[in-house]
């Protein structure tokens, strides 16, 4: 897939740490960020997707760049957290 059309997250100086993806979530497919094992420089947005660390669908705070150790926050979708709430009924 063309970079252009990839949703990446990067750290506050620039460094991408992962992308977002559609993934299957039970019947659901919802947003889940990619952290990537290593983040990478923007200029190395790399082809295919690389070795994860995490595969996050929720909400994560503290999510490390691995270069600069930068910390960011993964803020889960409207349309995850129903299909979450959904899919764990009370
Ligand atoms: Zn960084």
């Amino acid at each position: 897939m063309p970079a252009s059309e990839r949703k990446l997250k990067w750290c506050k100086h620039g460094h991408i740490v992962g992308e977002i993806k559609k993934v299957t979530f039970g019947s659901y497919r919802v947003q889940a960020l990619m952290l990537y094992e290593q983040s990478l420089e923007l200029a190395d947005v790399p082809e295919e997707l690389p070795p994860l660390r995490a595969r996050l669908i929720g909400s994560a705070a503290d999510v490390t760049c691995t270069i600069c150790k930068a910390t960011l926050e993964w803020i889960i979708g409207q349309d995850t957290f129903e299909a979450l709430m959904a899919h764990y009924p009370r």
